[in-house]
């Protein structure tokens, strides 16, 4: 219990002895020069001090970060009042999830970047060591789109495409010779997993017994890919972008393609925090939100490519980065180039509104597909579950208060009926009925 008292005495002792115990047990090198810092006020926006200045928040490099990174860099956070944010590279998601765990004065993190629903998985303690409940709240979405499922050369000319189909009957063959398509994801349950999933079951392909799913690290995917000893995974961009152009293979599918405007990835902290800080809290939501219509901007996108690129971030060449930002995505396999914006990454609009702002029913869908899935019991009550964990009182309240236009705020908790590439619609009313109307599914309804 000795982390717990040396947790209460720091939040006792304020933010400027925070800030000093943290630097001198950081696990991780700070994520911008600027992070050490910490001046004597704290003022955020409308004169309203903030509880706290510090915070560490951590993020895997890939476009749905940019918005975290860019409220560093352009110095979002410390304009409302957040001017000692540690914004931290992570190995992996398990290295991310380790260190919410551990939270920031253990070393570790408070949150950042997820996908989901991991905040949800963290706040059950399903993937924690003795299933510890680390409950979590998502403040806001970071960005829509940008992934993509991804698939090597020998599969080329088998109609391996965003419709599969055709292809049906070569994922049989392949699975009676002995050799079933094997595609990877770098964390059960979540995004990569399920867009796969929700790919081959409108195919009619059982992603349980047609294929093998496999949990691979990041950077192992492509490696894997390159040797062959993998026939798919699904990635977040800039790797739907370099698949093609390294030739490791080519993309079967576009996020984009799949689940126009579709819900990606998240900003969640750990509860604790928040409820200890709410002003701080907001201020976070401030800075990320203003990063997010920054980085939207088509005239920003270069500049954002070349922040990125940089040796603390993404450590790639600018010229990996800037086509995806773009939307400009060669598909290989005789499909057509994908060339629109629109199609590529968004981090504040996007064909159904807000990007931004934590949709209700998008979590719900995250749930429901994991109960398709048999990844959660059907008995569970998404709504009382979505409804302790999403916070999007507090991202109107931070658009209140930073003068969003009434527009740009929605003014429902649900997006209403979602359509997906192949006719299926998910009406978050009507979880079951969605459920109901699958036909490739593991859960029995
Ligand atoms: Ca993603």
């Amino acid at each position: 219990m000795k982390r717990v008292s040396r947790r209460r005495f720091l939040y006792a002792s304020g933010a400027a002895a925070t800030a000093i115990v943290l630097k001198g047990c950081a696990g991780n090198p700070p994520g911008s020069g600027q992070s050490t810092t910490a001046p004597a006020v704290n003022v955020a926006s409308g004169g309203d001090a903030v509880e706290i200045n510090t915070v560490r928040l951590g993020y895997i490099p890939i476009f749905e970060a940019a918005p975290l990174i860019i409220a560093q860099e352009k110095g979002f956070y410390a304009k409302y009042g957040m001017t000692n944010v540690e914004v931290l590279k992570q190995a992996s998601w398990g290295a991310l999830r380790d260190n919410v765990v551990i939270g920031a004065v253990g070393g570790g993190i408070e949150g950042g970047q997820f996908q989901m629903p991991m905040p949800y998985y963290l706040s059950e303690g399903t993937i924690t060591a003795s299933n510890q409940k680390i409950p979590m709240y998502v403040l806001l979405q970071t960005s829509t789109q940008g992934n993509g499922i991804a698939v090597a050369n020998k599969h080329k000319g088998k109609n391996v495409h965003l419709d599969l189909t055709n292809a049906k009957t070569y994922f049989e063959q392949l699975k009676g010779q002995g050799t079933p398509f094997t595609a990877a994801h770098t964390f059960g349950g979540c995004n990569q997993e399920l867009w796969i999933r929700y790919w081959l079951g409108a195919g009619g392909i059982n992603p349980d017994t047609d294929v093998k799913l496999i949990v691979v690290p990041p950077a192992q995917t492509v490696a894997n890919m390159k040797t062959g000893t993998m026939d798919g995974f699904s990635t977040g961009d800039p790797w739907p972008y370099r698949i093609v152009a390294e030739d490791i293979g080519f993309m079967a599918a576009l996020t984009a393609q799949i689940w126009p405007a579709h819900p990606e990835e998240y900003f969640a902290l750990r509860s604790d925090w928040v409820d200890k800080h709410p002003k701080a809290t907001k201020a976070l939501i401030k800075g990320v939100m203003e990063a997010q219509q920054w980085c939207d901007k088509p005239e920003n996108r270069a500049e954002l490519a070349k922040i990125l690129s940089g040796r603390k971030f993404f450590s790639l060449d600018e010229s990996i980065l800037a086509p995806p930002l773009k939307g400009a995505y060669k598909m290989g396999d005789g499909q057509k180039v994908v060339d629109d914006i629109k199609e590529g990454p968004l981090f504040w609009k996007d064909g159904r509104g807000s990007v931004s702002y934590p949709y209700k029913s998008h979590e719900t869908w995250f749930l429901t597909e994991n109960i398709r899935w048999g990844m959660l019991p059907p008995t569970i009550d998404t709504k009382s579950m979505v409804d302790r964990v999403n916070r999007e009182d507090l991202w109107r309240e931070a658009a209140k208060e930073m003068g969003i236009a009434d527009a740009d705020i929605p003014k429902e908790t649900s997006r209403g009926i979602e359509t997906f590439f192949d006719g299926v619609k998910f009406d978050p009313a009507d979880p079951m009925a969605y459920l109901k109307s699958l036909k490739v599914k593991k859960v029995s309804v």
